[in-house]
């Protein structure tokens, strides 16, 4: 297994990015539930004629699509290791939990985050966003919320984030039982950054108005373009009116570990909580989100809860006081650390921070290829690794819907779409770390083939 598996990295740029589905393969996955075994050596068999093919392709360097990493080998190796030891980190007292820890200790490092800051690894930043939503309710409304309710104090909490953040900021407010329409999506400038004076009027309005502004939400990183908020902007703002100061910062956040984005980052060693993804533009395999809270206590004041079978002691498995079950809704947690530490020690955080600024060079290539095509058009600032352009065309959104999924199918590279200023644009988020300048002129020349077609 281990050797097919490295072949198969060694040579994915000579497959495709991504392959439609044969139907009899799904059908294969209709199968009934196996009463008896079977042979191992034929269920690889099986995986690699069913499943590789059309794996979803973000390993491949020709991938572009959404925000996805592209892993690492090493990282893969570690998965297998924690699945050997198979521990649960939802407590106790044993090393798995001491490893996930020391990521604690270096995210702090990392964000300037003091010693008492608190965090867990999570499945991704829509549950580290979530964590975070409901860690300000308390620190807005007192722990009391646990029992009464969102609703006890009579007064309607609001939130603020940018009309360019990611939909899981909506999700999370709704799913803390707050309502969406209790999120401002705030104006952006012509940078995709949140309009400072927008948001402290939309404050004043919901004051005067009878509602308890609670929450901002900032971008390091939006997903749609790559813009960040004026953090420290956002960070005077949310000090001046008392309010928690969340920052998403799914993938832009790690962008600290170059030298050429962690400028942009100014102002998110202020944030009350951050969330990200080891698993963006980290590398790390997935899934490895984080989240980070300045005040462990109030975290903690958000989910640990007594139960009997859950006792702690001083001495034996059962001992120490801090599980990291009281920092979020998870019991059963898996070791995400130890993919996480390996990564983050085998490669050094010098180097990741490479990858990081060598796909935000490959995004400028991208960019100026574009901007020498009469054809093709730039449709936002391109502000890190992200390329949104289009095909000039009588009917630009169909055909650029159509060259998008004609470059999928064809398996060379694999781009995304979006939406920017009402236009639908071809994306190219450029995070895996096997990317290079071949992948860029293929993506070039592969729209203006398919353009060409397309526009008719
Ligand atoms: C990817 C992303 C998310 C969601 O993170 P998951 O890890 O997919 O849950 C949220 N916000 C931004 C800006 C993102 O890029």
């Amino acid at each position: 297994m281990l050797d097919d598996m490295f072949d198969y990295l060694e040579h994915i740029r000579e497959r495709k990015v991504w392959q439609p589905i044969p139907d009899e393969t799904r059908a294969n996955f209709r199968a009934p539930l196996p009463r008896d075994p079977t042979d191992v050596a034929e269920l690889h068999q099986q995986f690699l004629r069913d499943v590789v093919p059309s794996a979803s392709g973000n390993t491949h360097p020709g991938f572009m699509g959404w925000v996805q990493g592209g892993g690492n080998p090493v990282g893969m190796l570690a998965e297998m290791l924690a699945a050997g030891l198979n521990a649960n980190l939802g407590g106790r007292d044993h090393m798995p939990i001491e490893v996930e820890r020391q990521i604690l200790h270096w995210a702090r490092a990392l964000f300037g985050f003091p010693e008492g800051a608190s965090g867990i690894f999570v499945t991704g930043t829509s549950m580290a966003n979530f964590i975070s939503v409901l860690v300000a309710r308390t620190a807005a409304l007192g722990p009391e919320v646990r029992r009464k309710g969102v609703n006890f104090g009579g007064k309607r909490l609001s939130a603020y984030t940018s009309a360019s953040a990611h939909g899981c900021v909506a999700q999370a407010i709704d799913l803390a039982g707050l309502g969406r329409d209790s999120l401002h999506a705030v104006p952006v400038d012509a940078n995709h950054r949140i309009d400072l004076a927008a948001l402290e009027r939309a404050i004043a309005r919901d004051r005067a108005h009878g509602s308890q502004p609670f929450l901002i939400v900032g971008t390091a990183g939006t997903v749609d373009i790559g813009a960040t908020d004026d953090l420290d902007g956002l960070a005077d703002i949310a000090r001046r009116e008392g309010l928690w100061f969340h920052i998403d910062g799914a993938f832009g956040a790690l962008g600290i570990l170059s030298d050429a984005v962690a400028p942009r980052l100014k102002g998110i060693e202020r944030a009350d909580s951050l969330a990200f993804d080891f698993h963006k533009w980290a590398q790390v395999p997935y899934d490895a989100g984080f989240v980070l809270v300045r005040d462990g206590e109030i975290h903690r004041s958000t989910f640990a809860a007594p139960a009997v079978y859950l006792r702690r002691e001083t001495r034996g498995l059962a001992a120490g006081p801090d599980w990291p079950c009281d920092y979020g809704p998870d019991l059963s947690r898996g070791f995400r650390a130890l993919k996480t530490w390996f990564t983050l020690k085998a490669y050094g955080t010098r180097r990741l921070g490479e990858v990081i600024g060598r796909s935000c060079e490959l995004a400028r290539l991208l960019a100026s290829g574009i901007e020498a095509a009469p054809e093709l058009e730039l449709l936002a600032p391109v502000q890190l690794n992200i390329v949104c352009f289009g095909y000039r065309c009588a009917d630009p959104d169909r055909v650029n819907a159509a060259i998008t999924v004609s470059l999928q199918e064809q398996g060379k590279v694999a781009p995304s779409t979006t939406t920017v200023n009402g236009k639908l644009a071809i994306r190219a988020a450029i995070f895996n770390h096997r990317t290079d300048e071949r992948d860029i002129e293929a993506l070039l020349e592969g729209t203006l083939f398919f353009g060409r077609r397309l526009a008719g």
